[in-house]
Parts: C-alpha cells; structure tokens; sequence
C-alpha cells in the first residue's frame, strides 16, 4: 500500500529507516567485538544504544522497532552459525554492515504506528513523528482484525513509500471438547455425508452460478475470435467465476468451521486434487473446487481450534462393509450398502463415511504423531482471494 504524504513527512520516514539500520549494524559490530553472544544480549543492546546520548536518534525510533531490528540482526548472525555447523561451502553468509541502499525497510512491531477506524490513514506515533499517511489500496485491511497485524513494515522503494502489513495466520483459539468425531464422504450429489449419516447440500446459488456460467460460456463459444464481443464476453465469464469462487469460498469456510468446532477428529479421503479439477464436467469442476476449499479451510480451522484433520487413502471406501470389513461391490447408482457378510445396511455415503473415520483412527494408532495435512503457520487463505475456478477458468479459456 502506498503512502501518501508531504515531502517533510518522506524525510521523517528516511531518518526511521536509517535508525533501522543503525541499530542493526550497531548489533553486528556488537557481535564481532564479543560484546554479544544472544539473542537476549541483543535485546540489551537495544536499549543501551537508546539510553547513549551519543545516539539520539536511536532513542526516537520505537523501542519494538529497535527490537525488530535487533531481531534481524541476530538472524543473520544465527545464519551464520547454522552455516558454519552445517559446513556449507564457499559461501557461509559472514554478518556484513549494511550500507546505503534506495529499497530498505524500517519495521513496526505492534506499536508505534495506529490505523484509523477506516483504515485508510496510518499514522506513526514514534519520536521521528512523522505523522499521518493516506494509504492507497487498503480494501484488503478490511479483513483483518488489528490484533491480527503483527508488524508493519515501511517500506522505500524507487518511486516511493509503501507500508506492508504482516498478518499473523497461526491464531488459536479456545474450544471444548465435544466427545465427538466424525469422518466426511464428499460427492456430487451431496457435497458431503458425514458418519452419522448427516448429508450438507451444495448450496442453491451454487446451482444458480453455475447455470449462469454456461449460459456466458455458450455465448463466449458463439462470438467471432478477435472480436469487441468476444472481449466483452470473456470479461463478463472472468467476472462471473471470479463472484462465483468468493461466494463459494464463503460459504465452504463457514462450513469447515462449523465442522472442525462440533468434532474432536475430523477424518476425510486424501483425494488427490490436481486430477480432480482436471476434469471437464463443469458441475464436477466446480464441486472439485470447492471441496479443494473446503479441505484448506478445514486444516487451517484444524490447527486454530486444535482438532486433527486426517486424510486418508481413498481406496475402498465406498465398497467395504463398515460393519463387517467384507468388500461388497456397488455401482455408483447403487444408493444403499446392504452386507449380504453381516447383512448391515446403510446408506451408500454414510457407509463410506464410516470407513473414512475408521481407518483415520487405525492410520493414527499406527502412525501416532504423523500428520497427512500439510499445516502451516501462513496458509494462503482469506476470504477474498483468487480461488480455484478462477485459475481453472483462465485455463480453460486460454484452452479455447
Ligand atoms: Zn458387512
């Protein structure tokens, strides 16, 4: 996002980012002279350099900022070590003084700078003073709680100043535990049944958008190639999955919340997505998409209320008897799992539901501690990002 102020207000940010770096090779120096040998020594530091009147500057800038800084400091010393352990050749990384550049940064923790309610106007409340910039393009802030910014980074580049906000995505949260848990057969008639043979249904907007998206397609199809129409056509498509994918999104992330609060388990088939959204069933696509979706929200949630995703191989989970273990084959028009084994019946995805959940349980007494969801603490998630069927849609149009 870019700031918008008075020349003075520029100068002002200079003298933070030269502090940035002051404090920063300040450490450094500090190191190769003995003078510190920790992260915490670094810490120190910081504040001796405030309280020397020999550097007043160093006193204006944040004290977290000057953390930050010390921070950064140490990472490259602790690069080093790790380097110099691992022994990799030639190039070990040896702490260098940073000089002048046009493209550095001055970092922010959580003070020393405010957003305003419509978080368009940031101000930095440190001893430089520099005041209030308007923020350009900051419609994305608006999905983010102010204690969920955990720094905010100045940035100078060739053609001006731009403020980065680095949102912390490894929340937790509290959550109860519901002595329940459940396992998630998805498919295109249900986008999914769980093992006590609860069925959630694909939304009817989905429906809806998805009539509407081969109504654009069709008329795409019928304009002339190199044409203003076509060019009108493809937008109005674009525009179309673009809407379609957010509302999607929406409705998939409520719904793997409400999942992952209300079970202590959450167990569902590991399907391997590239070759799913592949296929050229539109209706198909676009369940893949949002099942895709719903996967990513699920591991995330997973990791803020502390509940296990597993994912487990997709091998015969229709077919088996969840009763019995007996293979009993099934077409897909086959609704009903009825064992002719132990004569148990069921519903055909409350069967495969069960199977999922059961062997989600044998897979984590084996394999107790290995994890089959990739967590990480920065997902790509929010709720108005580009999601699938907005790539599969370039493609497909690319392929046209
Ligand atoms: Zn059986």
């Amino acid at each position: 996002m870019k700031l918008e102020g008075e020349d003075v207000q520029y100068e002002k940010l200079n003298e933070a980012i030269r502090t940035g770096r002051f404090v920063r090779n300040s450490i450094i120096k500090a190191w190769m002279n003995g003078e510190i040998k920790s992260r915490n020594e670094a810490y120190k530091y910081c504040k001796n350099l405030a309280d020397n009147p020999e550097f007043p500057w160093a006193k204006k800038l944040n004290s977290m900022a000057r953390q930050a800084h010390a921070e950064r400091a140490w990472s490259a010393i602790e690069r080093f070590y790790k380097n110099c352990k691992a022994n990799v050749p030639e190039k070990k990384g040896y702490p260098k003084f940073k000089k002048y550049q046009v493209r550095v940064s001055v970092e922010y923790k959580t003070s020393g700078w405010k957003l305003s309610e419509d978080r368009r106007y940031l101000t930095l409340s440190d001893g430089f003073e520099a005041g209030t910039f308007k923020l350009w393009g900051s419609r994305d802030l608006h999905y983010y709680q102010i204690k969920q910014i955990k720094r905010v980074r100045i940035v100078r580049r060739h053609d001006g100043y731009y403020a980065q906000f680095v949102i912390d995505h490894t929340r937790e949260e509290k959550k109860d535990l519901t002595g329940k848990q459940t396992g998630l057969d998805v498919g295109l008639n249900h986008f999914y049944t769980d093992s006590e043979g609860l069925k959630v249904d694909n939304p009817r907007f989905l429906r809806k958008d998805e009539r509407k998206i081969k109504k654009l397609q069709k008329r795409l199809s019928r304009t002339k190639k190199g044409s203003k129409n076509r060019i009108k056509a493809r937008n109005r498509l674009g525009r179309a999955h673009l809407k379609v994918s957010r509302r999607r999104n929406d409705w998939v992330c409520k719904e793997a919340q409400r999942v992952i609060q209300s079970n202590d388990l959450v167990a569902i088939e590991d399907l391997k997505v590239r070759n799913m959204v592949k296929n050229h069933h539109l209706a198909k696509s676009i369940n893949d998409a949002a099942w895709y979706k719903f996967r990513e929200w699920l591991e995330y949630f997973g990791s803020i209320y502390g509940v296990p995703l597993i994912a487990v191989e997709p091998k015969n989970t229709s077919q088996n008897c969840s009763n019995c273990g007996q293979k009993v084959s099934k077409t897909l028009s086959t609704r009903t799992h009825k064992c002719p084994h132990c004569s148990y019946e069921a519903d055909r995805d409350e069967n495969a539901a069960i199977n999922i959940l059961q062997s989600a349980l044998k897979q984590l007494s084996t394999t107790l501690g290995r994890r089959e969801s990739n967590i990480s603490g920065e997902t790509g998630l929010c709720l108005d990002g580009e999601t699938q069927t907005g790539k599969l849609a370039r493609r497909k149009r690319k392929s046209k």
